[in-house]
């Protein structure tokens, strides 16, 4: 297996001179491996569960930025509101009311992405392109200030079918770009396509994506006990 230095360096070399950017992931990962992935440069982590993320934040120096990739619960919001740089996984209107509510009482502005549903399978989160019309439109999106809207995020089906992710993922990219013709706001500043993990970000990168999120191809495979 090759070290956790060359694993960053072929990152490096493979998003250099692109407009994408390697969010590290680090789930289920000691914090002594995170620590060792800080000295060699990285500051940017992605993580699925709120009081993982919390307890790492805690141990680790704090120019790091952190951002929630899995499914979040309404009432976890409050644990991370005070310093999540990024929000990946909205998939509804009254979570994203709630990390509102919450930044609001930290005095900040959180910013977050939309997911998206792409993919085939039933059992993956997203709002379909309908949800997110009627969230963008919404008065109560509309009348948040305390949050603003990055981008998209989306996962492509687990599959070895190539074409069947590639197509997934133009689907995305499309909606962004529609998005971005069709609206503006304070709350909108659309710059960011989250899409890519390490079975597909090549795909992902050649389709447009500006985050890869690569939990494995970095750290090594995760063990779940
Ligand atoms: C775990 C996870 C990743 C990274 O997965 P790898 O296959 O290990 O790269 C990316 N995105 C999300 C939402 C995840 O939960």
């Amino acid at each position: 297996m090759s070290s956790l230095k060359e694993n960053l360096q072929y990152f490096d070399k493979i998003l250099d001179g692109t407009n994408c950017k390697l969010i590290a992931v680090s789930k289920t990962k000691p914090i002594e491996l995170l620590q060792e992935a800080y000295d060699l440069g990285v500051r940017v982590f992605g993580e699925n569960k709120v009081q993982e993320m919390a307890t790492k934040y805690e141990a680790l120096p704090k120019d790091i930025e952190w951002h929630m990739i899995g499914h979040l619960q309404r009432n976890k919001v409050k644990y991370i509101a005070p310093f999540v740089s990024l929000i990946h996984s909205i998939d509804s209107i009254r979570l994203l009311q709630e990390v509102d509510k919450r930044a609001a009482q930290n005095d900040r502005v959180i910013n977050c992405l939309l997911q998206i549903h792409i993919a085939e399978e039933e059992s993956k989160f997203g709002l379909d392109e309908q949800e997110l019309q009627a969230l963008l439109t919404s008065d109560e999106f509309k009348s948040m200030n305390n949050i603003c809207i990055k981008g998209v995020m989306g996962m492509a089906t687990n599959t070895d079918n190539n074409e069947q992710v590639r197509k997934e993922f133009a689907s995305l990219r499309k909606i962004f770009d529609t998005m971005k013709k069709d609206y503006n706001g304070d709350n909108l500043d659309l710059q960011e396509v989250s899409m890519g993990m390490s079975g597909d970000y090549q795909i992902a990168v050649e389709e447009g994506s500006t985050m890869i999120r690569v939990g494995s191809s970095i750290f090594g495979a995760r063990n779940y006990s």
